[in-house]
């Protein structure tokens, strides 16, 4: 016997520290470059923003694809895991513009280049937070090929797009609205927008005909705009408005003309259905503005002030200005009235500040020709999303893609490299800054001050980060991706665009799959919120549980389409498996000496059999399940083989033979065994829990390297009926006989269990049973394996025998074509246990009138739903079916009192 060479308990701490160093220093987490003759299969982390910190979403996110990647490279993939983090423009800006506030500096008082300079050392100082926060997690990213969206290859690879799609006319600049944040002093995409409802006003206000008496009421809930309104809008099939078509009309407070125009935008049930139309402040005035060829006046600055074209309002606060306005119109007994209005307004999703819908020269890009190209690879299957149902989300907005407003108006990210001629005002768009106007000559350029929004960077992310635009060996070996792990949330502002991007400048898609994982919530299903105070910190998680059983958790409660309901108490219990998993390696190296050898078939006992077939099971379900991205399946077949197969009976079961005499040809097949099993699981359980798993491993005799470095025990090949057990062969193994065999005695030990537990017996006193079957190959299995089921139900005696005669005094249960009888003489206090079961019978009576009632209640039947009433029925069943077993025992009882 071996001495003891586990800790007593498990202590997650040090082990994790150690292994993790261990299996960076030697590289393991390394793709092969070379690609030698391997499978490829590669992973692009979503990027965490440089500020970020480890949260729930982060932890989720990077736990599967770790799983992943430690999955294949056990089945012997070259596997790459390409790590980085993202710029996050605005974000970043604002950690940077706080310091510095802290300071007593604003941005413009240090001036573009030092800023930049400052963001760069923050990012030298802090930017390895989330890195080093997902190393505790376990993540096998290849380290050494880590990223970063503004790093030098990253930034020639966005130059070169940039300049491709301009000069395929892909990129454009416009004038245009766009959602502008006075604050952060930024356009913003719509997805950046997020509307809430406010309850505002509907002013209502007279604007006078400009000839002859009379005027037009128009509603607005923003009056301050009406300072650039160049016309009046009614509908064309409006009959109300008729006489108004040939009318001008005299904008209120500015005494300018403005035409009456018909559109059938208008939306002739708001308001008094004629608008007021202000194409630089409003998108849909905008676009009518486009239709009718009206002047854009744009009366509010970039800083949310009144412009010189609001006249007298002019350097006013946009909401003093609205206050003005509606005092000015009052005066002169044009304003009508107001009405308390509810509506949507959007905000900034950075600071919440009011969005202002701006006019604004702004870089596009033409959306539609590469959204088609990305909507045809989901259809043709070159891009699978899963969960499907993410299919269709993801056509409905790629059918309605409008154009993408690139450019930010801030200085952190990657300048515009466009440069505008202060001779002539040519535009030049280049790689690098040109020297001279390619129009004029002249020398004088400036490039744009701009930079891109962050996401056409990380749009490119799948192939830039393989060394794009060159054609590097990465490119060849790993691009397109095996699989994309993402939140729904980012699958337009990222996953659309990579798919864009990668279609059009690789001509095939960034990845084949793409799994779509749910959020993590709270215990009841919540968002997790600072403000609501049920934030769970997945580094405090670790600390308290260890990294290993947190992303258990993570995995098991990974199902498809369903939240992550996280709490405490459910890592608390699968800290619990882990300790199991610890203890049942313990109780095995305290035996096993050596590494397996091959066993000659004959030797190997019922369970040893059993287990392997088992254990070849497990290792095709997990498989399974991870091809097909169903985490929690792959979990729930590792807890269910680990603690009930492995440590509940496999082990049980042989400890007569590990206990009894040494050198036996049973007892060396049996610990053979025991070391496969153990060899095997480990693997199994890796890609979930790396590091317990390598830390018995390195326990383990005969270990010759890193577990990351073993095999998969599962083979594609299918040998057939397998008599050689030698240690490749013996990882096939299955026995369809010993596993039937084995429900059949764990059903009668479990039937005598349950007796026990109904009788209220002790585990401690040992029974005896007779198990009666008409079966003549039953009596023959249950008699041969009778020490099974006598050392396993505690038993002291246990006969095998063909009658239908019941004994007297025996509790029964059936399984399959047996019937067990446990004798009670002696075992039982009658009286008491006759008492027990009234109450118990009483109890299911009263249930059982409660169900009954339900179903009988014609309301409930025909509006429950089917498979509600399903369910009612079938508890019926159940009590009933309970009802009468428990009558059984008791008259059972009672004759045995009598
Ligand atoms: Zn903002
Ligand atoms: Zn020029």
């Amino acid at each position: 016997m071996c001495s003891d060479l586990l800790d007593k308990g498990y202590e997650p701490h040090d082990v994790e520290k150690r292994w993790y160093d261990f299996w960076e220093k030697e590289g393991l987490f390394s793709a092969d470059e070379k690609g030698n003759a391997q499978k490829s299969y590669s992973i692009v982390i979503p990027p965490p923003n440089v500020t970020g910190v480890l949260h729930m979403g982060h932890a989720l996110n990077n736990t599967l694809q770790d799983i992943l990647c430690r999955y294949r490279r056990l089945r012997g993939d070259n596997v790459l895991w390409m790590p980085g983090t993202d710029h996050a423009g605005i974000a970043t800006q604002n950690v940077v513009e706080k310091k510095l506030a802290s300071e007593g500096l604003s941005r413009h008082q240090v001036g573009r280049e030092r800023f930049i300079e400052a963001v760069w050392e923050w990012r030298r100082e802090y930017g390895s937070a989330i890195i080093n926060q997902l190393k505790r997690l376990g993540a096998s990213c290849d380290w050494d090929r880590e990223r970063f969206t503004m790093d030098e290859g990253l930034s020639r690879a966005v130059r070169k797009v940039f300049v491709t799609l301009y000069q395929e006319g892909l990129i454009y600049r416009g004038n245009y609205i766009i959602n502008w944040c006075n604050r952060c002093h930024t356009a913003l995409a719509d997805l950046e927008v997020e509307h809430e409802v406010h309850d505002g006003f509907l002013y209502y206000i007279r604007y006078p005909y400009s000839q002859g008496k009379g005027y037009v009421v128009i509603a607005t809930t923003r009056p301050e705009t009406m300072l650039g309104d160049t016309a009046v809008a009614v509908n064309p099939e409006d009959e109300r408005y008729r006489d108004l078509w040939s009318r001008k009309i005299l904008l209120p407070l500015m005494n300018r003309q403005l035409p009456v125009i018909k559109d059938k935008y208008v939306d002739m049930s708001f308001g008094t259905g004629a608008l007021k139309v202000t194409p630089a402040h409003d998108p849909n005035d905008f676009e009518i503005g486009n239709r009718h060829h009206l002047e854009r006046v744009k009366v509010i600055d970039d800083n949310g002030q009144m412009s010189s074209e609001a006249g007298e309002f002019k350097g006013l606060d946009r909401f003093e200005c609205r206050k003005a306005v509606v005092e000015a119109l009052k005066k002169e007994g044009l304003l009508e009235k107001i009405e308390p209005y509810q509506h949507s307004i959007g905000h900034c999703y950075r600071c919440n500040t009011i969005i202002e819908p701006n006019l604004s020269k702004q870089w596009f890009v033409k959306a539609k020709p590469l959204a088609d190209k990305a909507i045809r690879a989901v259809e043709n299957g070159d891009t699978r999303i899963v969960p499907e149902i993410w299919t269709k989300t993801y056509f409905d907005w790629m059918n309605n893609i409008k154009d993408w407003c690139i450019s930010r108006q801030i200085w952190w990210g990657h300048q515009i490299p466009a440069w505008t001629c202060s001779g002539c005002e040519a535009v030049i768009v280049a790689m690098t800054a040109p020297e001279t106007c390619s129009a004029c000559g002249g020398t004088h350029l400036i490039q744009d001050t701009d930079v891109l929004d962050t996401w056409f960077s990380s749009a490119l992310w799948p192939f830039s980060t393989m060394g794009w635009p060159d054609q590097t060996p990465l490119l060849k070996l790993f691009y397109p991706t095996s699989v994309l792990v993402t939140g729904f949330d980012i699958l337009f502002f990222w996953v659309a665009r990579m798919m864009m991007m990668g279609l059009h400048f690789m001509g095939d898609v960034p990845f084949k799959d793409v799994y779509v994982h749910a959020l993590v919530r709270d215990e009841e299903g919540k968002k997790m919120s600072k403000s609501t105070g049920n934030v769970i910190d997945p580094l405090n998680v670790i600390d308290t549980y260890g990294t290993d059983a947190f992303r258990f958790t993570l995995a098991a409660f990974a199902a498809q389409g369903r939240d992550v309901k996280m709490s405490e108490k459910r890592v608390e219990g699968y800290r619990h498996f882990i300790n199991k998993i610890w203890n049942a390696a313990r109780f095995s190296l305290m035996h096993i000496d050596k590494e397996y050898n091959d066993i000659a078939h004959e030797s190997l006992s019922l369970v040893d059999r059993w287990i392997l077939s088992r254990r070849f099971r497990a290792a095709e379900k997990v498989s399974e399940a991870l091809d097909n991205y169903r985490f929690n399946d792959a979990a729930a077949v590792l807890y269910n083989f680990v603690w009930h197969e492995l440590c509940d009976w496999y082990l049980e079961a042989i400890k007569p033979t590990l206990y009894g005499k040494e050198g036996t040809d049973r007892k060396k097949a049996t610990l053979s065994v025991l070391w496969r099993v153990l060899h095997d699981t480990l693997i199994l359980l890796h890609p979930f829990i790396p590091f317990v798993t390598e830390e018995i491993w390195d326990k383990l005799p005969g270990k010759k390297d890193s577990i990351m470095k073993s095999e998969f025990p599962l083979d594609d090949a299918d040998s057939g009926l397998i008599q050689d057990l030698d240690a490749k062969s013996i990882r096939l193994f299955r026995d369809r006989k010993a596993e039937s065999i084995m429900k059949l005695l764990s059903d009668i030990i479990t039937g005598i269990r349950n007796i026990r537990g109904e009788m209220n017996i002790s585990p401690s006193l040992s029974l005896a049973v007779s198990v009666h079957s008409q079966e003549e190959p039953t009596r023959r299995t249950i008699e041969q394996y009778k020490d099974i089921i006598i050392n396993l139900a505690q038993l002291k005696s246990l006969s095998v025998e063909n009658t239908r005669q019941r004994p007297k005094s025996a509790a029964t249960a059936v399984v399959d074509n047996a019937v067990i009888f446990v004798y009670l003489e002696g075992i039982i206090n009658f009286t008491q246990e006759i008492s027990r079961l009234n109450k118990e019978i009483g109890k299911l009576a009263s249930e059982l009138i409660i169900v009954s009632k339900k179903l009988s209640n014609e309301d409930f039947l025909s509006k429950a739903p089917n498979h509600v009433v399903e369910k009612v029925k079938e508890k019926q069943r159940n009590l009933m079916e309970k009802q009468r077993n428990l009558q059984t025992n008791l008259d059972k009882i009672k004759a045995l009192e009598g």
